[in-house]
């Protein structure tokens, strides 16, 4: 069969413009009954991959997908985009099961989702070669390897889609794969010659700032106050700061929600669905929330403490912005949250696994305090190079990271430290500049040494930034014990005796830099009443039909609506994310609001003219 043109479907069906990248290679090769593996961030698009050659081709399209909650998400928003779907999982009751068997066998079902474990149930694999699927799907497919994070025994059976079904495409899409995993994935699914993807990890439309923690509570409310309604999600380590930072919130009149592992699961599930249907606007989460979450308009992710690594940074920021539109990333953390996390570290039993948790956190910590890019950064832990030398998405290239001239102070810090044997940890040795009383300090009578005081002019705070500084820039080492000891190494010494200058990040002391400055591409200017009016009818809409309301029309599509305020539904369908079966579902609905708006509009410039 000719590969049809696929740009038309893609509209018809999803209402959207243009592909994102690889999904037409993908879509085609398995149009072309073509294994297919791909790597792609959360967001990239995998499921339009296999959900477009379901429209496509006859049959039906078998799909593997390991979380039973997400599972009926994603059948559910195939329903709503006109694709009819069915799951078969241990969760069904016997009549749903009877039901979605005889829905298939009649031939009226184009994918069908399948939990692992029924996948591996017995008389499975007969059942399928009575349909036979017209392609396999494996989503999430690192569940295979034991190699990767979640590994799945029951997804060791998928390998039996290329033994015993030689002329159906398997395609296979995972969003977390190192090479070793990546391998492992091919081999033991058995995929031939499989059309390989690898997509950039950039998240292009999300924005990364790193900020100094000062008053969290007040900085996460300055940063919020500017994201009025915005969904998101505040990551915090602790069930304690978790309870307190959405106690916090809500005191002032911010709609949050937490969710931490000392909850029952009642209540975590009403948190989470709470924030799927938009009914709060905040997660307060530990990392232990984030795997079931697939909402599409999450627009910033907050971290109030220094994340333990890389992965999970990056994991709990790829929960922003699925939708493709503008989000925030912002991470707040100061030294209190290395220590903590050092400590942390330091009562892992297993020497092996302490020594890797100390290198995912001493990168992580590097990411943190360094002086470039965030994203290439970022990118080049991930084993991609990105090529732009600025890319005018973080804190680093947009210039809100200032840097000062800083050689007095380290001057200052440095003879502190030699002066008191390099033997004291940066607490102490702030203490000592900033001249405090403690009892530490008499103790050792450090309050008699010339350097007592001579940081008066500053708060401790900066004094631990600088010797924290001193530390990333090698003038100062710590080496590997539990409590980091700062001495000065030969570098150091050169910036004591003058030779050499001394530059480092100045954080945002009192003044507010999460909120500020628009990077990402700021959305188009449109109608926000009426965009509030159409989130409403969303709201009672999915109300009424029990799905969250971006199953309904994501963000983007209300925000084009209220910017082109169409006026039919020939207008209507240029909309993003309107295809013809929402349109026939939903369009008059809408149409009819928008133009209830207009004619309001009208009337009040008509009045206001007299
Ligand atoms: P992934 O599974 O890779 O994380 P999804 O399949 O959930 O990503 O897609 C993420 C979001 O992007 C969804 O809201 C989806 O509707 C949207 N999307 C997918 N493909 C396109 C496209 N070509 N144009 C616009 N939006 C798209
Ligand atoms: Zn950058």
């Amino acid at each position: 069969m000719p590969t049809p043109r696929l740009e038309p479907i893609l509209s018809a069906v999803f209402g959207f413009s243009a592909f994102r990248p690889h999904q037409k290679e993908l879509v085609s090769a398995i149009l072309e009954n073509r294994d297919v593996f791909a790597v792609m961030p959360t967001g990239g698009g995998k499921s339009l991959c296999y959900q477009l050659p379901a429209c496509v081709r006859g049959g039906v399209g078998v799909v593997v997908s390991p979380l039973i909650s997400l599972m009926k998400d994603q059948v559910d928003a195939a329903n709503a985009n006109g694709i009819p779907s069915v799951t078969l999982n241990s969760a069904l009751s016997e009549k749903e099961r009877a039901d979605a068997y005889r829905l298939v066998r009649r031939g009226n079902v184009r994918l069908v989702y399948v939990s692992p474990e029924r996948f591996n149930s017995p008389g499975f694999t007969e059942y399928l070669k009575t349909l036979p699927p017209s392609f396999f799907a494996v989503d999430e497919a690192h569940c295979i390897s034991e190699w990767g994070h979640d590994f799945r025994p029951d997804y060791l059976s998928l390998g039996m889609m290329t033994r015993e079904f030689a002329g159906v495409p398997v395609a296979a899409f995972t969003a977390t794969a190192t090479p070793r995993v990546a391998e492992d994935i091919v081999e033991r699914l058995g995929l031939r010659d499989p059309f390989r993807v690898r997509a950039s990890f950039n998240r292009a439309n999300l924005t990364y700032r790193v900020i100094p923690k000062e008053d969290l509570g007040r900085q996460l409310l300055d940063f919020l106050r500017e994201r009025e309604g915005e969904p998101g999600i505040v990551y915090r380590t602790t069930r304690k700061s978790v309870e307190a930072t959405t106690s916090l919130l809500r005191r002032h009149g911010i709609n949050a929600r937490p969710y931490h592992a000392g909850m029952t699961d009642a209540e975590r599930t009403r948190s989470q669905e709470d924030f799927r249907h938009d009914r709060c606007q905040v997660v307060v989460a530990t990392i232990a929330f984030g795997m079931g979450i697939d909402k599409p308009n999450v627009r910033f992710v907050a971290h109030g403490d220094l994340p333990k690594n890389l992965e999970g940074y990056y994991q709990e920021t790829g929960r922003a912005g699925r939708d493709g539109e503008p989000a925030r990333c912002v991470l707040f953390h100061n030294n209190g949250d290395i220590a903590q996390l050092l400590r942390f570290n330091a009562a892992v039993g297993d020497p092996v696994a302490r020594e890797a948790a100390q290198a995912q956190l001493n990168d992580m910590i590097a990411f943190a305090r360094a002086d470039r890019c965030r994203r290439a950064a970022l990118l080049e832990y991930f084993g991609e190079a990105y090529p732009e030398p600025a890319c005018g998405g973080c804190d680093i290239c947009l210039g809100e990271a200032e840097r000062e001239d800083a050689t007095v102070a380290a001057q200052k810090a440095l003879s502190a430290m030699i002066r008191t044997g390099n033997r004291f940890g940066a607490n102490h040795i702030a203490d000592i500049l900033v001249g405090a009383d403690t009892e530490k300090i008499r103790k050792y009578r450090h309050n008699e040494l010339p350097t007592h005081g001579v940081g008066r002019d500053r708060d401790k705070t900066y004094w631990r930034r600088v010797i924290e500084a001193l530390v990333v820039k090698g003038l100062a080492a710590t080496g590997d014990s539990r409590y980091p000891i700062p001495a000065v190494t030969d570098r150091g010494w050169r910036v004591l005796r003058g030779e050499e200058g001394f530059r480092m990040l100045r954080a945002a002391e009192g003044k507010r830099s999460a909120g500020r400055g628009e990077a990402a591409p700021a959305a188009k200017p449109y109608d926000r009443n009426l965009f509030a009016r159409l989130r409403q009818l969303r709201t009672r809409l999915a109300e009424e039909k029990g799905l969250p309301p971006y199953m309904i029309f994501a963000d983007r599509a209300l925000r084009d609506m209220a910017r082109l305020l169409p006026g039919n539904e020939r207008e209507l369908l240029a909309v993003s994310g309107v295809g013809a079966y929402k349109l026939q579902i939903y369009g008059g609905v809408f149409l009819r609001e928008i133009g209830l708006y207009k004619k309001a509009l009208a009337r009040g410039a008509e009045s206001s003219g007299k």
